[in-house]
């Protein structure tokens, strides 16, 4: 429903920078001043503080993904992590509300995992160019293709992509989740450069599909040349996302958490991230000490999140995903194939 005048005048109203706002984000903004400018914290003060009102008056948990914004991330969220992560902690939630700032596939895995909870996306058209690029039917007719053959497919799909598909994996345990089935060929879908990244780790066959993701996909091996060029001590880390020319250049090749484990292992004087741009800025607030290059390309689904439509959200209790019951169960097999590797054993879905 399109907001009214007077909806507009009152939140304006209730959202003024006011001395009590101040005083109650200054905790979060000692965190963020050196990446937000002080002139744009009065404009994401007021929601800070109504949003973290209102998730406790609604009992609702909000879970970030790493590609947020730091205003989101270091403001509001009670959880934050990659898509692992954020199904894992969507599993054991006992909020009754689920917020997912994030894109739809991931507030349709919560929802996969909460059948009896609410689970909210701020914006229902935060797609994602890899879920968009495979259906339900893509994946039975490769069935038919290759008979027998189990399908292991990223996180990044929709509800009713997974109910056709064997097991789940992320960028974070691809590789283990492929080589747990104990089979010479798996088909791996939708993510190609995954998959190829995949193939290279193990010595099973994989059978490729060709999704991309768009932020990813637009990283070049020339990009990396030119990092190390402009900055001789840098350390390269680079999303499985992104074309086989970067990964063969990086130094490190990891899901965004096993970026973040890197950087705090080894806490590099310099770093860049080959991957969505939020991330730097991110885990540049938890260290301080090492000197982040920050390439940006930005995801436009992911930044279809912002502080007034999460707001928004809370306040209309929109947009509440829904799933059809059958698809929704078989989907959750498939995911929680990849939660529990003991469910494994059977691991049909076919
Ligand atoms: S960064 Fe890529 S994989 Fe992630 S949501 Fe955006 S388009 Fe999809």
């Amino acid at each position: 429903m399109p907001m009214q005048a007077t909806d507009r005048a009152e939140e304006a109203g209730a959202l003024s920078f006011t001395r009590e706002v101040e005083r109650e984000t200054a905790h979060v903004y000692k965190r963020l001043k050196h990446i937000i400018p002080a002139i744009e914290w009065p404009v994401h003060a007021p929601y800070i503080a109504a949003i973290n009102r209102l998730k406790l008056e609604r009992r609702a948990v909000l879970l970030a993904h790493n590609y947020q914004t730091p205003e989101i991330f270091h403001g509001v969220a009670d959880l934050t992590g990659d898509s692992l992560a954020l199904a894992r902690e969507a599993a054991e939630t006992d909020a009754d509300v689920i917020v997912l700032c994030g894109v739809h596939f991931m507030a349709e895995t919560a929802k996969i995992l909460n059948p009896a909870k609410t689970v909210l996306i701020p914006d229902p058209e935060a797609g994602c160019s890899l879920a968009s690029s495979i259906t339900a039917e893509d994946v039975r007719l490769l069935r038919q293709r290759y008979p027998g053959v189990p399908v292991v497919t990223y996180v990044n799909t929709s509800a009713a992509v997974k109910a056709e598909s064997d097991v789940c994996c992320t960028s974070a345990n691809a590789v283990e989740v492929v080589e747990s089935l104990g089979a010479e060929r798996v088909i791996f879908l939708p993510d190609e450069y995954l998959g190829r990244y995949v193939a290279g780790q193990t010595r099973v066959n994989v059978i490729l599909w060709r999704g991309h993701c768009e932020v990813h996909e637009r990283f070049t091996g020339e990009d990396i040349r030119y990092y190390r060029e402009r900055f001789g001590d840098i350390s390269v880390l680079a999303h499985p996302e992104c074309p086989p020319d970067v990964l063969a250049e990086a130094d490190f090749v990891g899901s965004t958490a096993g970026m973040i484990r890197h950087v705090g292992l080894n806490r590099p004087k310099r770093v860049v991230m080959i991957t969505e741009c939020s991330m730097s800025d991110n885990v540049a607030v938890e260290f301080p000490d090492t000197e982040f290059v920050r390439p940006c390309n930005l995801c436009p689904h992911m930044k279809r999140i912002t502080l007034p439509a999460i707001l928004r959200s809370l306040q209309t209790m929109q947009y509440a995903v829904e799933l059809d019951e059958g698809i929704a169960e078989r989907a959750r097999m498939a995911v929680e194939r990849m939660l529990n590797p003991a469910a494994r054993g059977n691991r049909t879905n076919a």
